[in-house]
């Protein structure tokens, strides 16, 4: 499965926190992110993620031309509802495409919890299924 990982900034040290405690998970998977999010989840785990630019400069863009080929099965996107966003329109497109293509999204820890747990028991293999583009 391609897992998109993004945390805004006063989520990221919770992102890290997440992937560390679902290493041995993740670590099964294409783990894709944006360019901060996923720095400090490589320092922080062992986990190898291909990063995008930085969320501000694209990043959010590029993941959702992934999501726009049917290439992202999941994604994780940790936002801050609180912190007003330069590049928020892009966030809202990123949303938007993961409900045309009908991708799981989490856009909180405890969403992201529950999508963990089911990629691990299998509940997402018909992901697998959708054709790629
Ligand atoms: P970042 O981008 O991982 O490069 O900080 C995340 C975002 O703000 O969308």
């Amino acid at each position: 499965m391609n897992i998109a990982l993004i945390a805004h900034d006063k989520k990221k040290d919770m992102m890290v926190n997440f992937v560390t405690a679902y290493e041995n998970i993740l670590k099964k998977h294409n783990l894709f992110s944006t360019g901060t999010t996923g720095k400090r989840i490589m320092e922080a785990t062992s986990l190898k993620v291909h990063r995008f630019q930085s969320g501000p400069l694209g990043g959010d863009q590029q993941i959702g031309a992934e999501i726009a080929k049917n290439r992202m099965d999941i994604v994780i996107f940790l936002r801050d509802p609180l912190t007003a966003q330069s590049h928020e329109p892009d966030i809202q497109a990123l949303i938007r495409l993961c409900d045309v293509y009908m991708v799981p999204v989490a856009t909180n820890i405890g969403t992201a919890e529950i999508l963990v747990k089911a990629l691990e028991r299998g509940d997402l293999q018909w992901r697998t299924l959708v054709e790629r583009k």
